[in-house]
Protein backbone atom coordinates (compact mmCIF):
# COMPACT_ATOMS: atom_id res chain seq x y z
CA UNK A 1 0.00 0.00 0.00
CA UNK A 2 1.04 3.56 -0.65
CA UNK A 3 -0.48 5.60 2.17
CA UNK A 4 -0.51 9.37 2.24
CA UNK A 5 -2.11 12.42 3.80
CA UNK A 6 -3.94 14.94 1.63
CA UNK A 7 -5.33 18.42 2.17
CA UNK A 8 -4.30 21.85 3.44
CA UNK A 9 -1.55 22.11 6.07
CA UNK A 10 -2.91 21.15 9.47
CA UNK A 11 -6.13 19.72 8.01
CA UNK A 12 -4.77 16.68 6.21
CA UNK A 13 -6.81 13.50 5.94
CA UNK A 14 -5.55 9.95 5.47
CA UNK A 15 -5.57 8.51 1.98
CA UNK A 16 -4.06 5.87 -0.23
CA UNK A 17 -3.08 5.49 -3.85
CA UNK A 18 -5.19 3.11 -5.93
CA UNK A 19 -3.72 0.86 -8.63
CA UNK A 20 -4.18 3.65 -11.17
CA UNK A 21 -2.22 6.16 -9.06
CA UNK A 22 -5.32 8.12 -8.03
CA UNK A 23 -5.67 9.34 -4.44
CA UNK A 24 -8.50 7.76 -2.46
CA UNK A 25 -9.75 9.27 0.79
CA UNK A 26 -9.53 6.99 3.83
CA UNK A 27 -10.92 9.37 6.43
CA UNK A 28 -14.17 7.43 6.80
CA UNK A 29 -12.35 4.17 7.52
CA UNK A 30 -8.98 5.01 9.09
CA UNK A 31 -7.48 7.25 11.74
CA UNK A 32 -4.95 9.83 10.63
CA UNK A 33 -1.54 8.18 10.22
CA UNK A 34 0.55 8.53 13.37
CA UNK A 35 1.63 6.32 16.25
CA UNK A 36 -0.57 3.26 16.72
CA UNK A 37 -2.51 3.91 13.51
CA UNK A 38 0.58 2.83 11.57
CA UNK A 39 1.21 -0.23 13.75
CA UNK A 40 1.56 -3.50 11.88
CA UNK A 41 -1.89 -4.53 13.17
CA UNK A 42 -3.55 -1.27 12.06
CA UNK A 43 -1.99 -1.55 8.60
CA UNK A 44 -3.19 -5.15 8.28
CA UNK A 45 -6.75 -3.91 8.74
CA UNK A 46 -6.36 -1.54 5.79
CA UNK A 47 -5.13 -4.27 3.46
CA UNK A 48 -8.60 -5.69 2.95
CA UNK A 49 -9.96 -2.42 1.59
CA UNK A 50 -10.94 -2.04 -2.03
CA UNK A 51 -9.51 1.40 -2.88
CA UNK A 52 -11.94 1.87 -5.75
CA UNK A 53 -14.80 1.81 -3.22
CA UNK A 54 -13.40 4.97 -1.58
CA UNK A 55 -13.96 8.59 -2.63
CA UNK A 56 -11.46 9.93 -5.17
CA UNK A 57 -9.48 13.05 -4.24
CA UNK A 58 -8.61 15.64 -6.94
CA UNK A 59 -5.10 15.03 -8.31
CA UNK A 60 -3.92 18.58 -7.61
CA UNK A 61 -4.61 18.31 -3.87
CA UNK A 62 -1.67 19.13 -1.59
CA UNK A 63 0.12 16.13 -0.11
CA UNK A 64 1.18 16.48 3.53
CA UNK A 65 3.86 14.64 5.48
CA UNK A 66 3.00 10.94 5.27
CA UNK A 67 2.71 10.91 9.08
CA UNK A 68 0.64 13.42 11.07
CA UNK A 69 3.15 13.34 13.91
CA UNK A 70 5.93 11.07 15.01
CA UNK A 71 6.66 9.95 18.59
CA UNK A 72 10.38 10.17 17.79
CA UNK A 73 12.29 11.36 14.74
CA UNK A 74 15.59 9.48 14.88
CA UNK A 75 18.48 9.95 12.48
CA UNK A 76 21.63 8.04 11.69
CA UNK A 77 24.71 10.13 10.82
CA UNK A 78 27.58 9.44 8.42
CA UNK A 79 26.10 6.12 7.25
CA UNK A 80 27.49 6.12 3.70
CA UNK A 81 31.25 5.68 3.39
CA UNK A 82 31.74 8.30 0.68
CA UNK A 83 29.61 10.83 2.58
CA UNK A 84 31.72 10.29 5.71
CA UNK A 85 34.79 10.90 3.56
CA UNK A 86 33.44 14.14 2.04
CA UNK A 87 32.80 15.57 5.50
CA UNK A 88 36.35 14.68 6.57
CA UNK A 89 35.09 12.25 9.24
CA UNK A 90 36.36 8.73 9.86
CA UNK A 91 33.65 6.14 9.13
CA UNK A 92 31.89 5.34 12.42
CA UNK A 93 32.46 2.01 14.18
CA UNK A 94 28.88 1.99 15.46
CA UNK A 95 25.82 3.82 14.08
CA UNK A 96 25.75 7.51 15.06
CA UNK A 97 22.30 8.15 16.54
CA UNK A 98 20.83 11.61 16.98
CA UNK A 99 17.36 13.09 16.96
CA UNK A 100 15.52 15.70 14.96
CA UNK A 101 12.66 17.72 16.47
CA UNK A 102 9.32 16.11 15.65
CA UNK A 103 8.03 19.61 14.81
CA UNK A 104 10.33 19.63 11.75
CA UNK A 105 7.93 17.31 9.85
CA UNK A 106 6.74 18.78 6.54
CA UNK A 107 4.98 17.81 3.36
CA UNK A 108 7.11 16.56 0.45
CA UNK A 109 6.45 19.61 -1.73
CA UNK A 110 6.11 22.32 0.91
CA UNK A 111 8.47 25.28 0.43
CA UNK A 112 11.68 25.04 2.47
CA UNK A 113 12.08 28.19 4.56
CA UNK A 114 15.71 29.14 5.28
CA UNK A 115 15.72 29.48 9.08
CA UNK A 116 16.21 32.93 10.57
CA UNK A 117 19.94 33.68 10.71
CA UNK A 118 20.98 30.60 8.72
CA UNK A 119 23.86 30.84 6.24
CA UNK A 120 24.62 27.12 5.84
CA UNK A 121 21.36 25.29 5.11
CA UNK A 122 22.02 22.03 3.29
CA UNK A 123 20.19 19.03 1.80
CA UNK A 124 20.27 15.25 2.51
CA UNK A 125 18.20 12.67 0.62
CA UNK A 126 17.52 9.65 2.86
CA UNK A 127 15.64 6.42 3.15
CA UNK A 128 13.14 6.80 6.01
CA UNK A 129 12.11 3.74 8.04
CA UNK A 130 8.77 3.81 9.87
CA UNK A 131 8.51 1.49 12.88
CA UNK A 132 5.36 -0.63 13.24
CA UNK A 133 5.61 -2.08 16.74
CA UNK A 134 6.72 -1.31 20.28
CA UNK A 135 10.03 -3.08 20.45
CA UNK A 136 13.33 -3.30 22.21
CA UNK A 137 16.28 -5.67 21.87
CA UNK A 138 15.04 -6.93 18.53
CA UNK A 139 17.58 -9.16 16.78
CA UNK A 140 18.99 -8.18 13.41
CA UNK A 141 17.28 -11.26 11.94
CA UNK A 142 13.86 -10.08 13.17
CA UNK A 143 14.36 -6.34 12.74
CA UNK A 144 12.75 -5.92 9.32
CA UNK A 145 9.61 -7.66 10.59
CA UNK A 146 8.88 -4.68 12.88
CA UNK A 147 9.14 -2.14 10.05
CA UNK A 148 5.76 -0.74 8.98
CA UNK A 149 7.08 0.91 5.86
CA UNK A 150 9.44 3.31 4.18
CA UNK A 151 9.39 6.89 2.92
CA UNK A 152 11.55 9.47 1.19
CA UNK A 153 13.05 12.04 3.59
CA UNK A 154 15.01 15.24 3.06
CA UNK A 155 17.05 15.56 6.27
CA UNK A 156 17.62 19.30 5.85
CA UNK A 157 20.51 20.50 7.98
CA UNK A 158 21.98 23.82 9.12
CA UNK A 159 25.71 23.06 9.14
CA UNK A 160 26.88 25.99 11.27
CA UNK A 161 24.35 25.12 13.95
CA UNK A 162 25.11 21.40 13.58
CA UNK A 163 28.89 21.53 13.73
CA UNK A 164 30.15 24.93 14.93
CA UNK A 165 27.89 25.76 17.85
CA UNK A 166 28.70 22.97 20.30
CA UNK A 167 26.56 20.22 21.73
CA UNK A 168 24.89 17.52 19.66
CA UNK A 169 23.67 17.77 16.06
CA UNK A 170 20.02 18.31 17.03
CA UNK A 171 20.16 22.14 16.78
CA UNK A 172 21.21 21.94 13.14
CA UNK A 173 18.59 19.38 12.15
CA UNK A 174 15.38 20.64 13.65
CA UNK A 175 14.27 23.95 12.13
CA UNK A 176 10.59 24.20 11.15
CA UNK A 177 10.07 22.34 7.87
CA UNK A 178 13.49 20.64 7.96
CA UNK A 179 11.92 17.16 7.81
CA UNK A 180 9.89 16.64 4.62
CA UNK A 181 8.54 13.04 4.69
CA UNK A 182 6.70 11.37 1.86
CA UNK A 183 4.83 11.67 -0.44
CA UNK A 184 3.93 8.14 0.55
CA UNK A 185 4.39 5.74 3.40
CA UNK A 186 5.06 2.62 1.34
CA UNK A 187 4.29 -0.47 3.38
CA UNK A 188 7.17 -2.87 3.93
CA UNK A 189 5.62 -5.66 1.83
CA UNK A 190 6.26 -3.48 -1.25
CA UNK A 191 9.95 -3.05 -0.38
CA UNK A 192 11.39 -6.58 -0.35
CA UNK A 193 15.00 -5.39 0.05
CA UNK A 194 15.63 -1.92 1.53
CA UNK A 195 19.33 -2.24 0.63
CA UNK A 196 18.61 -2.21 -3.10
CA UNK A 197 17.08 1.23 -3.57
CA UNK A 198 18.52 4.00 -5.69
CA UNK A 199 18.32 7.49 -4.20
CA UNK A 200 19.16 10.88 -5.68
CA UNK A 201 18.76 14.60 -5.16
CA UNK A 202 19.02 17.42 -7.66
CA UNK A 203 19.58 21.11 -7.01
CA UNK A 204 18.25 23.43 -9.73
CA UNK A 205 18.21 20.47 -12.12
CA UNK A 206 21.77 19.33 -11.41
CA UNK A 207 22.00 15.88 -9.83
CA UNK A 208 24.23 16.37 -6.78
CA UNK A 209 23.46 13.14 -4.91
CA UNK A 210 23.10 9.85 -6.79
CA UNK A 211 23.67 6.63 -4.91
CA UNK A 212 22.18 3.37 -3.73
CA UNK A 213 21.21 2.06 -0.29
CA UNK A 214 23.61 -0.86 -0.84
CA UNK A 215 26.35 1.68 0.03
CA UNK A 216 25.13 2.07 3.60
CA UNK A 217 27.72 1.25 6.24
CA UNK A 218 24.98 -0.06 8.56
CA UNK A 219 21.92 -1.52 6.83
CA UNK A 220 18.32 -1.02 7.92
CA UNK A 221 18.09 -4.28 9.90
CA UNK A 222 21.33 -3.51 11.70
CA UNK A 223 20.19 0.04 12.50
CA UNK A 224 16.79 -1.01 13.87
CA UNK A 225 18.35 -3.76 15.98
CA UNK A 226 21.14 -1.46 17.20
CA UNK A 227 18.86 1.43 18.21
CA UNK A 228 16.48 -0.95 20.01
CA UNK A 229 19.29 -1.94 22.39
CA UNK A 230 19.36 1.59 23.82
CA UNK A 231 15.70 2.65 23.77
CA UNK A 232 12.20 1.37 23.08
CA UNK A 233 11.12 2.00 19.52
CA UNK A 234 7.45 2.93 19.15
CA UNK A 235 4.87 2.50 16.39
CA UNK A 236 5.13 5.54 14.16
CA UNK A 237 8.75 6.34 15.06
CA UNK A 238 10.79 7.37 12.03
CA UNK A 239 14.46 6.64 11.49
CA UNK A 240 16.24 8.59 8.75
CA UNK A 241 19.05 6.24 7.77
CA UNK A 242 21.74 8.63 6.60
CA UNK A 243 22.61 10.38 3.36
CA UNK A 244 25.03 9.51 0.55
CA UNK A 245 27.78 11.79 -0.73
CA UNK A 246 26.94 15.02 -2.54
CA UNK A 247 25.79 17.39 0.20
CA UNK A 248 26.68 21.10 -0.04
CA UNK A 249 29.01 20.93 2.96
CA UNK A 250 31.18 18.43 1.09
CA UNK A 251 31.55 20.49 -2.09
CA UNK A 252 34.64 22.51 -2.95
CA UNK A 253 33.81 25.32 -2.61
CA UNK A 254 30.97 24.57 -0.22
CA UNK A 255 27.50 25.40 -1.47
CA UNK A 256 24.42 26.08 0.61
CA UNK A 257 20.75 26.69 -0.10
CA UNK A 258 19.63 30.12 -1.23
CA UNK A 259 16.13 31.54 -1.79
CA UNK A 260 14.98 30.59 -5.28
CA UNK A 261 16.76 27.22 -5.30
CA UNK A 262 14.73 24.18 -6.28
CA UNK A 263 15.33 20.75 -4.81
CA UNK A 264 14.06 17.45 -6.19
CA UNK A 265 14.74 14.12 -4.51
CA UNK A 266 13.57 10.56 -4.65
CA UNK A 267 14.15 7.16 -3.14
CA UNK A 268 13.35 4.46 -5.67
CA UNK A 269 9.75 3.30 -5.35
CA UNK A 270 8.94 5.68 -2.49
CA UNK A 271 7.99 8.79 -4.44
CA UNK A 272 9.55 12.11 -5.32
CA UNK A 273 9.72 15.40 -3.39
CA UNK A 274 9.99 18.86 -4.94
CA UNK A 275 10.79 21.89 -2.78
CA UNK A 276 11.26 25.56 -3.55
CA UNK A 277 13.60 27.34 -1.15
CA UNK A 278 12.32 30.61 0.25
CA UNK A 279 13.75 33.28 2.56
CA UNK A 280 12.68 33.61 6.18
CA UNK A 281 9.73 36.02 6.14
CA UNK A 282 10.32 39.61 7.17
ZN1 LIG B 1 20.92 12.88 7.66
Amino acid sequence: MKLLRHGPKGQEKPGMLDAGGRIRDLSAVAHDFAGDSVSLAALDKLRGLDPTSLPEVPGDTRIGACLASVPNFWCIGLNYAQHAAETGATPPKEPILFSKATSALAGPDDPVVIPKGSVKSDWEVELGVVIGARVDHVSEADALSVVAGYCTINDLSEREWQTERGGTWTKGKSAPGFGPCGPWLVTADEVPDPQKLGLWLSLNGEKVQDSDTSDMIFGVAEIVSYVSRFLTLLPGDVIATGTPQGVGMGMKPQRFLRPGDEIELEVQGLGRQHQKVVAYPG
